[in-house]
């Protein structure tokens, strides 16, 4: 079901230019300088550009939605404690 999907996948080629508000006139730039470089790489943010008005920025290709930032904050807490739960049982038995 849609609404429990917690990542959505977005083309920004296909969405509105944030400054001009054409559709469609964005694509793909290249990566300026080092800062730029390392946060195509790492993340889902790629640098942008409208072939209209000439603006150029960051977007980002996921969108997560409200209902999925919580979803995520409450994996992140199960995880941690799964983690810690696993750590302790192997400190303690591993120990005796
Ligand atoms: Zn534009």
């Amino acid at each position: 079901m849609a609404k429990d999907k917690i990542l959505f996948y977005r083309n920004p080629q296909f969405s509105k230019c944030p400054s001009c508000k054409s559709i469609g006139t964005l694509h793909r730039s290249r990566a300026r300088n080092m800062w730029e470089q390392i946060v195509r790489k790492t993340s889902f943010i790629k640098t942008y550009r409208c072939k209209e008005c000439g603006w150029r920025g960051f977007r980002s290709t996921l969108i997560f939605t409200k209902k999925s930032l919580k979803t995520i904050i409450v994996y992140i807490v199960l995880m941690a404690l799964t983690a810690y739960l696993a750590q302790y049982f192997i400190l303690h038995y591993a120990m005796n």
